[in-house]
């Protein structure tokens, strides 16, 4: 057996290796306590009424389908729901934007979250690698419907102080760029968003603390980067919930490529906006695989891509912007992050005690001759 002068050392040494084992990492315990409730399944039930009613072209009677179907259900959650309608020359068609508020206030003071995506799909599926096919619609249950169910979900669980307003808007004919009297907008391209910015008022852009755009989140293997035009401090912000989340694997931390889409004209209004965009899929087809074909169908879209994107969502809103929290203790969610969460102390005496215990008992057994 060692001296009693080697064994206060040791006896510390092995103490303070149980204390630091004792105390949980800060991040985990912060997140299991944290009741995340958007469910992939429910995005992908969500979906499946969206493709009942694809394709969704802008104008079509499909389209106020659509503008039926959201209503009834952002109303079910409480939503003030309207309907923002404009004649688009090129076509001579009317469009819409939908628009949902929750804690609608004229204060000045008030920020705006919005919380944005496009639900018309494509006239024409003029990237199918079959040119039979170019004729056709794109079915858009990744590009289209994607965003607007994560939207969907994030309406029914979404919790947020009264300090906040959330806006979700379902723009109108984001995806017809390219296409014979689809001009406007940019290149053709997110028209309906070029049009809600435009109808802003000064007071309402100030009152924007930023935009984010949800589009493209539902492929099997999702890889976000991070959009090259969006505000980088939102986007450093998003993709940390998502770190603390565990879901680095999708949000990963790179930078990737600049897209054209709704969130260029808030950004070309002065207001910070973010992207949530698959740039590039794994296996290097620009956007996803099927991107502007007929098998943009559901079948390829993935529940659980949804639910990452959802989740990260539902945390930084809640977390990190709206400071309400679902945590079920009397502190804001901000004090606790910053403080270690408490370990019985009583558990610790009683482990420190355990382990000096074995350590004597092994030091006097290994003493006496065999
Ligand atoms: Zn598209």
């Amino acid at each position: 057996m060692l001296s009693p002068s080697k064994q206060i050392p040791l006896i510390a040494l092995l103490t303070t290796v149980v204390l630091i084992g004792a105390i949980p990492c800060r991040e985990t315990a912060l997140i299991d306590s944290y009741p995340l409730e958007f469910s992939g399944s429910n995005a992908f039930s969500y979906l499946e009424e969206y493709m009942e009613l694809s394709p969704i072209i802008p104008g079509s009677q499909a389209s106020l389908q659509f503008h039926a179907y959201v209503t009834h259900h952002l109303k079910k959650f409480s939503w003030e729901v309207e309907l923002q309608n404009w004649m688009h020359q090129g076509t001579n068609q009317t469009l819409h934007n939908l628009i949902a508020k929750k804690h609608a206030s004229d204060s000045i003071s008030k920020e705006i979250l919005i919380l944005g995506a496009h639900y018309d799909t494509r006239l024409l599926a003029d990237r199918d690698p079959d040119p039979s096919n170019h004729q056709s619609p794109v079915p858009g249950a990744n590009d289209g419907g994607s965003g607007v169910v994560v939207l969907l979900e994030l309406a029914r669980v979404l919790d947020f102080s009264q300090d906040l307003e959330i806006w979700l808007v379902f723009f109108d004919a984001e995806d017809q760029g390219g296409i014979r009297g689809w001009d406007g907008g940019i290149q053709g391209w997110c028209i309906g968003s070029t049009y809600f910015v435009g109808q802003l008022s000064p007071l309402e852009q100030q009152r924007i603390l930023v935009a984010i755009i949800i589009d493209l989140v539902g492929d099997f293997n999702l890889i976000l980067k991070k959009e090259r035009n969006s505000d980088p401090t939102y986007v450093q912000e998003i993709w940390q919930a998502a770190a603390k989340l565990g879901y680095s694997d999708c949000f990963v931390d790179d930078i990737g490529s600049s897209i054209i889409d709704d969130h260029i004209p808030f950004l070309e209004a002065g207001i910070p906006a973010v992207d949530i965009i698959q740039q590039k899929s794994r296996d290097g087809y620009p956007f996803f695989q099927w991107h502007h074909t007929i098998n943009d169908t559901i079948e390829n879209v993935s529940s659980e891509s949804l639910e990452k994107v959802g989740r990260t969502l539902e945390y930084y809103i809640e977390h990190d912007l709206s400071h309400v929290s679902s945590i079920p203790t009397t502190q804001t969610a901000s004090e606790t992050e910053t403080q270690l969460p408490s370990f019985p102390r009583e558990s610790l005496t009683l482990l420190t005690l355990s382990v000096i215990m074995i350590y004597i008992f092994i030091q006097i057994k290994s003493k006496k001759p065999g």
